[in-house]
């Protein structure tokens, strides 16, 4: 079998370096890559000039639709890939991990980007930024589409969520991505970006794969481009500083060897079910994957006193793993990806042995299931004791990228900390206790060595989603030696391939441009209500100027005896005449309850429900006999996804609403929601 590369829309292998994949469980020849040998400037302008500008045409939350579509036709074509991922020694609970984790991300991504983001072509971020003492000049940054492509270098270890973690939130930034899989693993992510290709639900092209060598694609990325890099930390450091890439100031993202660390606090006794949880959460970390994770468990840090116990509970359960062929229902650890990586640990391992001592040896006695002890990249788990983790310093400088992990003591929690941060940078951390006060310590001490770090206790182990599994919505990455590097985190990692710009301008030519209302612009006035329109019928910066309505005593009473609400401010003339106010007052939300019945136009019509309030500030108070009145401006329009049980098709409208008083001055000021159907001629 020969595996290909998918470039400028075609299938094909080249005539460059060749690589025979195997099976890293039986040793069977599973086929060969013919890396392509040139024509890489091609395939980085054929996504920019051809791609990029079709997929920019397309909304941030049409894309994401796309992206939603596209995980649905994976997920149900996830059986193939399973088949497929066994052959890179990984069980069907790691496959899960790679396979349905990766689509789960897509998913994820799709709701992301149409709750975070507006559904336009690019991202209008933050509030509105006054620039002057008038109003008559503000600032606005948005994020718009990078004009190029991404490129991706993978590791081996995830073939698959590697590649869609990071080519769905570029696709949803509007940027079209070139592929590069680790070689050893890289039929599993071709057969993937096959039934990509295949379900053309994306624009032709938006996703290129090369498999094999990238040759020298990177003398020609350019100014627009991103290049992410996941793997070694020498591969990384040796791309990173490419001349081109410094002289183009090309964004890099890059994600390296960590050395995360799992720290069991003082207050765990044996007893505590923390302890339980300790030993199979460091377990669980170095056996998932057969413990090829960047985010795996690589030192495990306890009191000196609790070495001992430690040492003996991860032991026993080690051995209790069932490791072998991982087709077979017993089996709990699979594979090295290949014989090469099983001698790279080994060689890592040796070299951790200087001045350690192993006290769990994965390369000598272990026992497979259904499986020759000679066949495949199998190794058992590895437990290394180092008795002096600050003088013997090499268990924080050497990642064995395997089932390895070494046992390390420390005497209080500042030494505790200083081990921590002797990882010098890592994905991951966490602490297991049952003290606040430790966690509060050990976390915002070590915080800054860290991308990601997580406490754990009995309170929330049942649903914890445990040390080494990164989710779309945090971040993903880490500082220092971790490679600096940040992914996913939500809308974040959709902004890395955008280009942030900050506009000034008037608020009319803000407005114009974000197609956001901004405080200060020329609004429209029209006869008919805002109410009575259908949501593709309103234009931005629609407004209605109410009626005015002075503000009673009776007003307050009534609104006090219906709500229950008889605060002093509003029912104490003493009390009131001593407090920050001097006076008795309206309550707020009589005074948003009131603007409510002065701007609602009554009759049934497309308006079908409140949504919400935004943004509200109470910014002067009412007093009895003030006279209120308000403003309200169609401020942004967002077009909602009809589903199956909808009654309607619908929008959501948010309305700057301003209440003043009799001297114009703004006494509320917030945003309100509305659903609003659509027009039906209209819907697209
Ligand atoms: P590498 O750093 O060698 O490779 C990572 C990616 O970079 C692969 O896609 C590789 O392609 C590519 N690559 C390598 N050299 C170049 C180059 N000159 N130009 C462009 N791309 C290049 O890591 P490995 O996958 O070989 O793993 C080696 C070690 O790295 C592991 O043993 C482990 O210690 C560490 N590692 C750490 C990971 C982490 O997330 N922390 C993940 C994976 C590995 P190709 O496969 O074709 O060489």
């Amino acid at each position: 079998m020969k595996i290909q590369s998918y470039v400028t829309g075609e299938w094909c292998s080249g005539n460059g370096r060749v690589d025979t994949l195997v099976n890293s469980v039986n040793d069977e020849v599973i086929g060969e890559v013919h890396s392509l040998d040139s024509g890489f400037d091609s395939v980085l302008d054929y996504a920019r000039t051809t791609v990029g500008p079709e997929l920019r045409k397309l909304t941030i939350h049409a894309r994401a639709e796309l992206i939603k579509l596209l995980a649905k036709y994976l997920l149900e074509r996830k059986d193939d890939f399973y088949r497929i991922s066994y052959m890179t020694g990984a069980t069907k609970a790691d496959s899960w991990v790679d396979i349905e984790g990766g689509i789960g991300t897509m998913f994820s991504y799709t709701g992301i980007a149409r709750r975070e983001l507006n559904n336009d072509t690019f991202i209008v971020e933050g509030p509105v930024e006054p620039l002057s003492a008038n109003g008559s000049f503000v600032g606005q940054h948005i994020l718009t589409s990078k004009q190029g492509v991404s490129l991706h270098i993978n590791a081996f270890n995830f073939p698959v969520w590697g590649m869609l973690e990071k080519i769905t939130p570029s696709i949803i930034a509007g940027v079209p991505v070139i592929v590069k899989p680790g070689t050893v693993s890289c039929y599993l992510t071709e057969a993937v970006v096959k039934a990509i290709v295949a379900s053309e639900i994306l624009p032709k092209g938006t996703v290129q794969l090369i498999s094999g060598s990238v040759g020298d694609i990177l003398d020609h990325v350019n100014e627009q481009d991103v290049v992410t890099f996941t793997g070694s930390a020498s591969t990384g450091q040796m791309l990173k500083s490419h001349p081109n890439i410094i002289a183009k100031s090309v964004p890099f993202t890059m994600e390296a060897d960590s050395l995360n660390c799992c720290i069991l606090a003082p207050d765990v006794s044996v007893e505590d079910p923390e302890f339980a949880l300790y030993i199979k959460e460091v377990a669980r970390e170095m056996t998932t994957k057969a413990g090829q994770k960047c985010t795996a468990v690589r030192r495990a840090i306890v009191t000196a006193d609790m070495m001992e116990a430690v040492g003996e509970a991860l032991i026993n359960r080690l051995k209790a793993t069932a490791i072998g062929d991982p087709t077979q229902k017993d089996t709990r650890m699979g594979a090295l990806v290949g014989k090469t990586q099983r001698q790279d640990v080994l060689s890592a391992v040796e070299t951790l042995m200087s001045g350690n001592e192993v006290i769990l040896n994965g390369f000598e006695d272990y026992s497979l299931v259904g499986i020759e002890k000679d066949q495949g990249a199998f190794m058992a788990p590895t437990l290394l004791r180092c008795i002096n983790p600050f003088k013997n310093t090499v268990a924080h400088e050497v990642e064995a990228f395997g089932p390895v992990s070494t046992l390390m003591p420390y005497d209080g929690i500042e030494q505790a900390i200083e081990l921590a941060k002797m990882g010098k940078g890592s994905l991951v951390g966490s602490v297991i206790t049952k003290s606040a006060e430790h966690a509060r310590d050990i976390i915002l001490a070590t915080a800054s060595h860290h991308g990601r770090m997580l406490v754990l206790d009995a309170e929330c182990a049942k649903e914890s989603t445990g040390h080494g599994s990164p989710l779309a919505s945090l971040v993903h990455g880490g500082p220092g030696r971790a490679g600096g590097g940040e992914e996913l985190g939500g809308s974040r990692a959709i902004k890395h391939y955008m280009q942030r710009t900050a506009i000034q301008g008037s608020p009319s030519s803000i407005m114009a441009i974000t197609n956001q209302y901004t405080k200060g612009a020329k609004t429209t006035t029209d006869r008919v209500h805002p109410f009575r329109k259908y949501f593709d019928e309103l234009e931005i910066g629609e407004s209605l100027t109410t009626h005015r309505r002075t503000v009673t005593e009776a007003d307050i009473v009534n609104f006090g005896c219906l709500s229950g609400d008889h605060f002093y401010a509003h029912f104490d003339e003493i009390a009131a005449k001593d407090s920050f106010f001097e006076k008795r007052v309206a309550h707020g939300y009589f005074v948003i309850s009131a603007a409510a019945g002065m701007f609602v136009d009554p009759g049934q019509g497309p308006v079908i429900a409140n949504y919400g309030i935004d943004n509200l500030r109470f910014v002067e108070p009412v007093g009895i006999g003030d006279t209120i009145q308000v403003q309200l401006t169609a401020k942004r329009k967002i077009k909602k996804t009809k589903k199956p049980d909808d009654k309607y098709d619908t929008g959501i409208v948010v309305w700057a609403v301003e209440v003043t008083n009799q001297h114009q001055e703004p006494v509320a000021v917030y945003d309100i929601l509305t659903l609003v159907e659509r027009l039906k001629k209209i819907i697209n």
